[in-house]
């Protein structure tokens, strides 16, 4: 199965890559879907995170209060680094799990992890696949989804890893500086050449 990692920064366009990749027939794991399942109520992990940063981390419905925690890991980097390595060993394994209950009739697949590079993921993947925009692009994108302000979303974006290192580490790279029809045209095209070489493989 050819695996391709899916990575771009905050409002590059991934989420909207991946539902058209989705549209295609393509099966897509959804790093953030899996945070966000690990973590609801019940969960062993759910668990595991509130003996480590507090009750006051639930909210009067006992479901994780996931802006307080951002906001708090935001500020306090020994604390991001406790919470991602309670989340990442297990979000990975669950991607792994995954990959090998997908069926193989699929051809190729995509994982789309917002912090493939950070986290130094690539070994799970064959291939990475970049959303670039322009910096200011992604700004526009994500205060108007988001409603955050401009600050916020810069200081998302500085948290991120540098975009030319990022774009150094793909083979391919889907360019969002567009329309949604172009950014659909490049889907499809790069939808066939991974068919191609997902049937190559076999
Ligand atoms: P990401 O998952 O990388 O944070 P999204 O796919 O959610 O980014 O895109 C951010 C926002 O920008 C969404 O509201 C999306 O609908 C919009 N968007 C993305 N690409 C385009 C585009 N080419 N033209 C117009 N709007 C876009």
């Amino acid at each position: 199965m050819l695996i391709i990692g899916l990575t771009g920064g905050i409002g590059s366009g991934k989420s909207t890559v991946a539902r058209h990749f989705e549209t295609l027939g393509v099966p897509v794991i959804d790093a953030d879907d899996i945070g966000r399942q690990l973590v609801e109520p019940g969960q062993p992990t759910l668990a595991t995170i509130i003996k480590h940063f507090g009750s006051n981390m639930l909210d009067d419905k006992g479901r994780l209060n996931r802006a307080r925690l951002r906001e708090q890991v935001f500020r306090h980097p020994k604390q991001r680094r406790d919470l991602e390595a309670i989340l990442h060993p297990r979000i990975r394994a669950e991607i792994q799990r995954r990959i090998a209950n997908l069926s193989p009739v699929c051809g190729y697949c995509l994982i789309s992890v917002p912090l493939l590079i950070e986290s130094g993921w690539q070994d799970l993947v064959q291939r990475v696949l970049v959303v670039d925009a322009p910096r200011e692009t992604q700004i526009r994108r994500t205060t108007a989804r988001d409603g955050i302000t401009r600050r916020q979303a810069e200081a998302i974006i500085t948290s991120q890893v540098e975009r030319d290192t990022r774009l150094q580490a793909a083979d391919d790279v889907i360019h969002n500086d567009g329309d949604l029809a172009a950014l659909q045209a490049q889907v499809e095209a790069l939808h066939q050449r991974y068919r191609q070489l997902a049937e190559r493989q076999r």
